[in-house]
């Protein structure tokens, strides 16, 4: 079995040109696809082997891995497949994680401030409950549900800002 640190690339000699798989990942069973050297980072998808597969159908192709004595001699001397696409490529996908990763975070702030404003209100109604007198015992024993209610809900709300504002 080819260790964990094994790279493959998959070749079609006929063309003399080869995609790069990058390691295969077990737990997620993919390869971690083409590289971009600019980005030091790869696609993490299959975008560039699916369009070598496409192009090259009907076709031999075979994966060799750098454990193998061809892996380097075909690095050297084929040709890389749309190699000109990856570093855009690659620049699209950071791009869109960056995007993905900015509206989580607003998304999380908008929660943050939609709490604030309902932290606000409980406070405002729970100092008119405390400044109501009550006329009768039955007045009282509801006055003191209300302000026992209050102090429920404002106690949950602190804890969820303070466990998220931690997080952020
Ligand atoms: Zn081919």
């Amino acid at each position: 079995m080819p260790g964990a640190a094994t790279s493959y690339l998959l070749v079609c000699d006929r063309h003399r040109t080869f995609t790069g798989l990058g390691r295969f990942l077990p737990k997620e069973n993919r390869f971690e696809g083409e590289y971009s050297l600019l980005h030091n980072r790869h696609t993490r998808d299959q975008f560039f082997l699916a369009r070598f597969l496409l192009a090259h159908r009907e076709h031999p192709v075979r994966v060799i891995g750098s454990d193998g004595d061809q892996y380097y001699r075909v690095l050297n001397t084929y040709r890389r497949f749309m190699e000109e696409d990856i570093p855009k490529y690659v620049e699209e996908r950071v791009g869109e994680e960056q995007a993905e990763a900015d509206r989580r975070l607003a998304e999380q702030q908008a929660g943050q401030l939609q709490l604030f404003v309902v932290k606000h209100w409980i406070e405002r109604e729970w100092e008119d409950v405390r400044r109501t007198e009550a006329e009768t015992e039955k007045d009282l024993y509801v006055l003191l549900g209300k302000d026992w209610a209050f102090q429920r809900s404002l106690h949950a709300i602190r804890r969820v800002v303070g466990r998220s504002g931690k997080e952020g």
